[in-house]
């Protein structure tokens, strides 16, 4: 089964953070193991926001995406999605382009990123964060940068933004609002987490919501389980949201996730619960990729158009 994955910091383990690459929780070998068909592999800002030299940091990731011994899709995708492990590079955290849309096309050209997470915990040049900060919503780069980002077929990525951009960003992007690693507020407490009424926007306009496997946004206060995995499952399903849902892992970005979860080579683990739990073949095999596949190629056709 083809499994994707829209969220991790591997490569900013590797390149800011200096980990070997066989020491992280995404190897090679465990995406072939785990039958992972696309990783996305995000471009962190890092945790200094606007003055922690971001723009450096991407371009320390850039250096080093050969460390990640992994196929990146650096241009179009193929027609139909791949049997063995790939790449594709995202944004976390706009303020790696410094307010710029020069700086947009330029990582545009250099490795294609397919969605970018407007924020990360901290305000930019963009908007504010779901976590604490001003309550306002997208400043007029953010507006302007949508539109760049629609016309380029870049994914606007709501995971950290706070509620009031994400409304901005459902109001005026073309392409639709997705979270790439987060859960439902009403099932944890989290402020990463996300409203019903977001998760049905992003299910209405066709967008994606990626489950987070970090304990503390399964679970308030943490400890969770692969049963928490399943609650938020279930709870985003249940919002009509079987043609958005999938895995937003945030592997080599936790510290704690559910026992049995803790690397790629656990999926087809996951899958196998999706199936006792009663899901179809049909709709695990959405859940386990294709609608992140789907959303990706909508994103890619508006390029093109
Ligand atoms: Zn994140």
């Amino acid at each position: 089964m083809f499994i994707a994955d829209a969220h991790c910091d591997t490569l900013y383990s590797i390149a800011v953070q200096g980990k070997a690459p066989e020491a992280c929780m995404i190897t090679p070998d465990r995406l072939a193991r785990g039958g992972v068909g696309v990783q996305t592999f995000a471009l962190f800002a890092g945790s200094g926001g606007v003055k922690g030299h971001p723009y450096e940091n991407g371009q320390a990731m850039l250096a080093a995406r050969d460390k990640l011994n992994v196929p990146l899709y650096l241009n179009d995708l193929p027609d139909v999605p791949p049997e063995t492990p790939h790449g594709v590079i995202s944004i976390e955290g706009g303020e790696m382009l410094q307010g710029s849309l020069e700086r947009l096309r330029e990582f545009d050209e250099a490795a294609r990123p397919r969605m970018i997470a407007l924020t990360w915990n901290f305000e930019n040049e963009i908007g504010s964060p779901a976590k604490g900060g001003p309550t306002d919503g997208l400043k007029p780069f953010g507006l302007r940068l949508l539109g760049e980002m629609d016309k380029l077929g870049i994914l606007p990525d709501c995971s950290h933004l706070n509620e009031a951009g994400f409304w901005d960003v459902a109001e005026h992007a073309a392409l639709p609002p997705i979270a790439s690693h987060s859960n439902l507020k009403k099932l944890c407490g989290h402020s990463r987490n996300l409203t019903d009424e977001q998760a049905k926007a992003i299910i209405e306009r066709g967008g994606f919501i990626g489950v987070n496997f970090y304990s503390c946004f399964l679970r308030e206060g943490g400890g969770a389980t692969l049963d928490d995995v399943l609650r938020h499952i279930d709870g985003i399903a249940e919002l009509g949201g079987i043609n958005a849902l999938g895995f937003g892992s945030d592997f080599d970005g936790i510290d704690e996730w559910p026992e049995g979860l803790g690397n790629p080579a656990d999926f087809p683990g996951l899958i196998g619960l999706l199936e006792k739990h009663g899901y179809t073949g049909e709709d695990i095999a959405k859940i386990a990729g294709l609608n992140l596949w789907n959303v990706l190629k909508k994103a890619e056709n508006a390029r093109k158009a």
